[in-house]
């Protein structure tokens, strides 16, 4: 396996880990990244809560959403969420699928989500709104069928989050930092939205505003930022990987790997 991609199964559950521990995901809700060698595949979690998920349990999808090498894993059901976003959206390369609180209200009564500070700018200039129910019809709202997750992929269009009628949101990146500072703001943004509604009338950025305060956020200063400070705060949590007793984390696996690339160039 490359550096590349152990670093990326490891980034998959860091993202994981950290969206948990933020509050955006809880036992549901799951992350994906492309895989860094090969566009038509992404790496998704075997079926775990996200708080819970190890470099190990991160499996290759191809586009179809099944899986490159079976395994006897469960598996998520909404797959086809990572699946046909990163068919519609070759700049798109980490996908979050959350149902997180502070969304919540927005997902249920279709109120207009909007960047209401600088940061949420993150969310973008347009939030769609997906109901399963309009082409569908009456489902238990699990996005499982390949033609439910090209609507929501359709419906998500060019832009940063779509939300979902009654269930969620999904959200995705140029990247996977970009992705979390994303999915964070766009929660937090939610909940300014929420409160200051209860205060007043509330004035959101103008077009102009949210475009250069959007590239503001998506500049490694900001995501590499963030994703440090996020990374610590698991830390102190004790959440991080290879932390869990009697779990082989990421970064011991990545020496292991290393140590016996060496002995076996020396012995060349
Ligand atoms: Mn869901």
């Amino acid at each position: 396996m490359s550096d590349r991609l152990i670093d990326t199964r490891a980034d998959v559950a860091r993202a994981n880990r950290i969206l948990a521990n933020e509050g955006v995901l809880d036992a549901f809700g799951h992350v994906s990244v492309r895989h860094p060698g090969d566009p038509g595949r992404y790496l998704l979690s075997r079926s775990r809560a996200p708080e819970l998920v190890e470099p190990e349990d991160v499996f290759e999808f191809d586009l179809n959403s099944e899986l490159v090498k079976p395994t006897n894993s469960r598996l998520y059901a909404e797959r086809v969420i990572h699946g046909e976003i990163y068919r519609a959206r070759p700049d798109v390369n980490a996908v979050v699928h959350h149902h997180a609180p502070a969304m919540m209200p927005f997902c249920i009564t279709g109120t207009s989500l909007v960047p209401v500070f600088h940061l949420g700018a993150a969310l973008g200039a347009k939030v769609p709104f997906w109901d399963q129910k309009d082409e569908f019809g009456d489902t238990n709202l699990l996005v499982v069928k390949p033609e439910e997750g090209r609507s929501l992929a359709r419906t998500l269009g060019p832009h940063n989050i779509v939300l979902m009628n009654r269930h969620g949101a999904t959200v995705v990146g140029a990247s996977v930092q970009e992705l979390v500072f994303r999915a964070i703001y766009s929660c937090r943004n939610a909940e300014f939205q929420f409160q200051a509604q209860a205060l007043g009338a509330i004035k959101p950025l103008s077009p102009g505003e949210i475009e250069r305060a959007g590239k503001l956020s998506s500049l490694p200063t900001a995501t590499h930022r963030t994703w440090e400070y996020w990374l610590m705060r698991l830390e102190k949590s004790g959440r991080a990987i290879g932390r869990a007793p009697g779990i082989a984390g990421g970064r011991r696996a990545r020496l292991v790997t290393s140590k016996k690339k060496k002995v076996r160039g020396r012995k060349r």
